[in-house]
């Protein structure tokens, strides 16, 4: 009884960030949650799940860390709330930054705080305008970013968004923000004969002119567009491209960030050192809200070197005592568990799952993995290259499937795609991959006999 009151306050009452309003409607939420631990999360009837997309690609350290928890509880009795307006300041935003400087690459040494992944965007978007105008170019103020990229829902971060569907709701986006094909790696390198060339990154600076163009934000790795990993050379080629244009690259980690993808930040897989990283997610594995982004010295400098004004920026939540409490404790977890090794040993196991996929299930291709992100596909006829049709619903159906038997992950359909992604806490062992893999090919099979393979 108390069961059904829930579902129908919630069907009442609750207004669901990304989801289907038709489907809440008739059918209330699929599943209230109650419990996590580890890699599992409990519903209110007992069901037990693989948080196999660590939730919302943020449970890093997994669920049920006491101390994390504790952490918080004890910075709210002694300082629960301190603004750093007006350079005001307290201990734990101090020690944060002092910390993120020592595990963030080069010279991005300087932070600033926001509560999740959109204001980080939004406030690099931001800086790096603000910058180019106090240096007496305001008209260097569009900011590229990829197609299929997410940088979050806010109007600035969705309007950097490359995902049609997350536009649409805009109705009318901010201005200033273009899109380049993603990865194209023969055109960013000076390619011009390549038929993408006028899409890519390269080619869009040199048709606008750089003097317009601020900045190139691009995710390491893609995540929301579906677990899209660049080739070799790539982010180099991005980093070359800025450098040469005079164009400020700002990376966006939110998802990559603090050892997602094997090591600290994705980033650091190519040596490429951004100037302006946006972070969130990861930095308190969720279990508080908080963002960050970091410039280098030299944009700090500079900014404070050509202005007297005052940097008018800023959140009531920027630097909260407790969410900074969070995160050191979170990071010292993250550093005193090797979870970035970990996360690159364990995707040698998600791999060979992926393979074991590939080969019992004619419709799973284009399998990857970088540290403990991945994704495969779901085609119709893959050795032809022909997709499932959209109303075949396929990735939906075999994310139902999966969720039936205890495992949550997530489908991406935009544009036509049926990817499968995951992203679970870096905390997984290789037994409870296998575990994923097992559910996942069981739930392969019913999909198989439901769309008559
Ligand atoms: N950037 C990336 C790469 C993300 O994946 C997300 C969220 O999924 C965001 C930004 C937005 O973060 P938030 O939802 O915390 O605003």
């Amino acid at each position: 009884d108390q069961i059904k009151n829930l579902l129908e306050l919630d069907k009442k009452h609750y207004l669901h960030p990304t989801s289907s309003l038709r489907q809440h409607q008739e059918s209330g939420p699929k599943r209230i949650f109650t419990e996590g631990k580890g890699v599992y999360l409990t519903d209110v009837n007992g069901g037990r799940y693989i948080d196999a997309l660590a939730s919302l690609w943020n449970v890093n350290v997994g669920h049920g860390r006491k101390e994390l928890g504790e952490a918080a509880s004890e910075q709210m009795g002694k300082l629960a709330y301190s603004s750093s307006f007006n350079n005001f300041s307290h201990e734990s935003v101090i020690r944060l930054s002092e910390k993120l400087a020592n595990i963030t690459p080069g010279d991005l040494n300087v932070f600033f705080y926001t509560s999740g992944g959109s204001e980080s965007n939004d406030t690099a978007f931001k800086l790096v305008r603000h910058y180019w105008k106090l240096k007496g170019q305001p008209q260097k103020k569009k900011i590229i970013g990829l197609e299929r990229a997410y940088h979050g829902i806010t109007i600035g971060a969705t309007s950097a968004t490359g995902i049609q569907q997350f536009q649409n709701m805009t109705n009318s986006l901010a201005p200033d923000f273009l899109h380049a094909a993603a990865h194209k790696t023969n055109c960013e390198l000076g390619d011009k004969n390549d038929p993408d060339f006028a899409r890519s990154i390269r080619g869009i600076i040199e048709n606008e002119g750089p003097e317009k163009i601020a900045a190139v934000i691009v995710e390491p790795i893609q995540g929301a567009g579906g677990v899209i990993i660049p080739p070799n050379g790539y982010l180099e080629a991005v980093r070359e491209l800025c450098d040469q244009y005079g164009i400020l690259m700002i990376a966006d980690e939110v998802i990559c960030g603090f050892g997602r993808t094997g090591k600290m930040f994705g980033v650091d897989h190519w040596n490429v050192i951004p100037d302006v990283m946006c972070m969130a997610k990861g930095i308190t594995s969720g279990y508080i809200p908080l963002g960050a982004v970091a410039i280098t010295e030299r944009l700090r400098d500079s900014l404070a070197e050509v202005s007297d004004d005052v940097l008018f920026h800023g959140f009531t939540y920027s630097g909260h005592p407790a969410a900074c409490a969070v995160a050191l404790k979170n990071i010292e977890i993250i550093e005193k568990e090797n979870l970035p090794a970990h996360a690159g040993k364990m995707e040698k196991e998600l791999k060979k799952g992926f393979e074991y996929l590939t080969e019992n299930h004619s419709l799973v291709t284009k399998s990857r993995a970088k540290g403990l992100i991945g994704a495969f596909e779901l085609f119709e006829d893959r050795e032809k290259g022909i997709p499932f049709k959209p109303e075949k619903m396929a990735a939906q159906k075999l994310v139902e499937e999966c969720l039936s038997r205890g495992l949550i992950v997530r489908a991406v359909t935009f544009g036509g795609t049926n990817i499968i992604a995951l992203s679970p806490p870096l905390i997984i062992n290789k037994e409870e991959i296998e575990k994923v893999i097992s559910i996942f090919s069981d739930a392969i099979q019913e999909v198989e006999k439901s769309l008559k393979l």
